[in-house]
């Protein structure tokens, strides 16, 4: 079989490596320069920022023995530091239960993940997908043809996708909430936290999460440096999604200064990374999308939960449907 897959974060890289295991053909299109779509590592100045995904956290699914034992292993780094919570950036300790999960991350930055992943895959980079021509068994794609297609983009993107070939499915209640993420470096070091990265758990405060990278992980910023990584959350995103850098950049200064003293006001390196479709806010049915015994199949993490261990679980779901069908 032939199967065209439109995307190569984590579902499409799923998807693709167990067909290839089941001896199929598969062929990713990937529609910016690089391999990962949210699991995405931004460096300058010395710096590392995961400014998508912040760790993977398997929780025992397929990504697991993928990560753990198939991929080598020099670089992952299992996250020892917990996550605690603020309220009005009052900070506290986080829940112990959720302390408990294990959540790895690479030295040099997540991206490593989706880059071994890759390896050996047929990956077209900088091949946007415009339209689907074709029905069931018999597919074309950027002037291929393929027995199967799978779309992993966000759901409204992959919904988009299947109008082009005159489809629409049962996505309705899946909407994606946007997130802005700052990302600052600072020639400064911040004294040792309790916690690698505090959220907001009521999501009350326009901070809805802060990881320190240079707590989450060794080698993210220059010996006595210091990198952060701000996001904001959905109702404050969406509000202020088209905002020019400096107001963001000014209020993510301004919420440092208040967690960790003065003097966080000059930071080295500050960029923007603006979200349009982060998370899925509500989930689909994987089943109710992709019902019958049809070839044009959907593996978002719109379908399984928008988290990097479930896009990477809609792919291997897609990918077993296709090779149990023939
Ligand atoms: C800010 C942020 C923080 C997050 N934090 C965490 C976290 O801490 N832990 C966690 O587990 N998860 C987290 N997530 C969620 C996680 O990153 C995603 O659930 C997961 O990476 C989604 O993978 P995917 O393959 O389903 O989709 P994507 O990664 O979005 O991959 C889809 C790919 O399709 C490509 N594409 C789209 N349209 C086309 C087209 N027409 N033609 C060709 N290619 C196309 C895109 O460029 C993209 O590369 C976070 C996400 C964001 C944005």
């Amino acid at each position: 079989m032939r199967v065209g897959i439109v995307g190569a974060g984590l579902a499409g890289l799923a998807a693709a490596r167990d067909l290839r295991a089941a001896g199929h053909q598969s062929f990713i299109f990937e529609k910016s320069s690089q391999v990962g779509g949210r699991v995405e590592t931004v460096r300058a100045g010395g710096y590392a920022f995961d400014s998508g995904a912040t760790s993977v956290a398997p929780r025992g699914l397929a990504i697991e023995t993928v990560l753990l034992r198939e991929l080598p292993q020099e670089d992952l780094v299992e996250v020892v530091k917990p996550i605690y919570v603020h309220r009005s950036l009052r900070v506290g300790q986080g829940d112990p239960e959720r302390n408990l999960t294990a959540r790895y991350v690479y030295r040099g930055g997540l991206d490593r993940l989706p880059i071994l992943l890759a390896k050996g895959l047929d990956v077209r980079l900088g091949v946007a997908v415009e339209a689907i021509d074709g029905s069931n068994g018999a597919y074309r794609l950027s002037g291929e043809t393929f027995d199967a297609v799978i779309l992993t983009p966000p759901l409204p993107q992959s919904s988009t996708l299947l109008w082009t070939q005159g489809e629409t499915r049962a996505f309705a209640n899946a909407p994606y909430r946007s997130c802005l993420a700052v990302m600052l470096g600072f020639a400064r070091e911040l004294p040792p936290q309790h916690y690698h990265a505090l959220v907001d758990a009521e999501q009350g405060h326009p901070m809805g999460w802060l990881s320190i990278e240079t707590e989450k992980c060794p080698d993210r910023a220059p010996a006595g440096h210091t990198a952060f990584v701000m996001q904001f959350n959905g109702a404050y995103s969406k509000a202020h999604f088209d905002n020019g850098e400096p107001p963001l950049i000014d209020l993510a200064l301004e919420y440092l200064d208040r967690l960790y003293g003065p003097g966080w006001d000059s930071p080295e390196v500050s960029a923007v990374r603006r979200w349009k479709y982060s998370q899925p806010e509500g989930l689909a049915s994987f089943e109710a999308v992709n019902r019958g015994h049809s070839r044009l199949l959907v593996a978002s993490d719109g379908l399984t939960g928008g988290r990097t261990e479930q896009a990477y679980e809609a792919g291997v779901r897609a990918a077993r449907l296709l090779i149990a069908g023939g």
